[in-house]
């Protein structure tokens, strides 16, 4: 049975996901939406979130793996899934069988999709990847000229698309956004005068809200769908995730009692200690011990101590919460609670991490806004 207070629980509002693919869709200037649904979606779980990306207006999703995409090609997903990062001995073939768009960013990669292809019987639909000045995947410029003239002269390959990826589209007015636009640029004009027609794709959700010169056929938004935005423009995004649990005990200890591991807290006056049987294993960053404030009972409170592998202790001064009150962990903050982005800027990170890690075997996962 599963029981009605949650012990370690997170919460995926699919409406707040479909909101912001809608506005996204919205920003994007009559480009292509694909919705990044890489890492489980951010750890919101990859397939409810396609389906309600793909019911607000995104017509392509994108995943990390191959595997990632099959999963949501067995699962009944139609729409054009694109993979683009893989292992060198990866079989290629049930992604062409499955009607994946796949990438390549190397000579060596592209034979490798087209023996695959050779096996298979198909074409296989491929976007070369130019390396820009993220200096991560991609094609160096000076190899280029090749990949494409290879390319171009593969039968077995339909070559639909040019991209790449920008590494500071967060930092608006960074010098390297238009460094890289203009390699882009120099890159798809190499292609077009390879006889290639391609569509091109290069913003991630930072560049589809502060660049719309950068939009071309295809945006390739992903924190945003979530609703964390990684540039200040003050759009009307809803945090689709909130991490939550339950008070299991409180207890009355007078002033001079010390908490949890270490006592690194003590009371400074009587008060009254809630049990949130959730903890580090659980997603809880033991680091923020002494930093780390829940919403409980319409307000703020802090942990006191450390967080435990499986429990905190919250501090409720005079107030005694209902066995089983909700204890919000982070979430979309509404009245000043603790979201992602919190977390994120105290432990020195960004709300992606956050809640990328919050897809863990004990914390239990449940949909608001499920249609299908
Ligand atoms: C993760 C990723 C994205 C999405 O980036 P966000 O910053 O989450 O919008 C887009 N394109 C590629 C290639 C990625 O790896």
């Amino acid at each position: 049975m599963t029981p009605s207070f949650p012990r370690a629980e997170v919460v995926i509002d699919l409406d707040a996901v479909r909101h912001n693919v809608a506005l996204l869709t919205e920003r994007a200037s009559g480009a292509a939406l694909m919705t990044v649904v890489k890492a489980d979606a951010y750890g919101h779980g990859a397939l409810p979130v396609a389906r309600a990306a793909l019911e607000a207006g995104a017509t392509w999703l994108g995943a990390c793996s191959l595997d990632e995409a099959l999963e949501l090609r067995r699962a009944g997903i139609t729409a054009r899934l694109f993979s683009w990062l893989d292992m060198p001995d990866v079989d290629f073939a049930p992604g062409i069988e499955a009607d994946v768009d796949l990438a390549a960013s190397s000579i060596g990669e592209l034979r490798r999709i087209a023996d695959a292809a050779r096996r298979v019987g198909a074409r296989a639909r491929v976007h070369l990847k130019i390396d820009t000045g993220l200096s991560r995947n991609g094609c160096p410029p000076p190899l280029w000229a090749e990949l494409v003239e290879a390319a171009a002269a593969e039968p077995l390959i339909e070559v639909v698309g040019v991209w790449s990826h920008l590494a500071c589209a967060d930092e608006p007015g960074h010098a390297s956004v238009d460094l890289q636009a203009k390699r882009f640029d120099e890159a798809y004009e190499a292609a077009r005068a390879a006889g290639l027609d391609p569509m091109r794709h290069l913003a991630n959700s930072a560049a589809l809200l502060t660049r719309p010169d950068l939009h071309f056929d295809l945006v390739r938004p992903g924190i945003a769908t979530y609703g964390l935005n990684p540039v200040p423009t003050g759009e009307d995004l809803r945090p689709a995730m909130t991490f939550r649990s339950s008070v299991v005990l409180t207890k009355r200890v007078p002033a001079g009692e010390s908490v949890s591991y270490g006592h690194s807290w003590t009371a400074d006056r009587d008060t009254t200690l809630a049990l949130v049987p959730c903890g580090y294993a659980d997603g809880v960053p033991r680091v923020l011990s002494g930093r780390l404030d829940v919403w409980l009972g319409g307000r703020r409170r802090p942990v006191a101590g450390r967080v435990c592998m499986d429990q905190l202790v919250v501090d409720c001064g005079d107030t005694e919460p209902e066995l089983g009150a909700e204890v919000v962990l982070f979430g979309a903050g509404a009245g000043g609670a603790p979201t992602a982005r919190e977390w994120a800027d105290k432990l020195g990170t960004i709300d992606y991490e956050v809640v990328t890690s919050m897809y863990r075997p004990r914390v239990r996962r449940r949909y608001l806004g499920d249609r299908s």
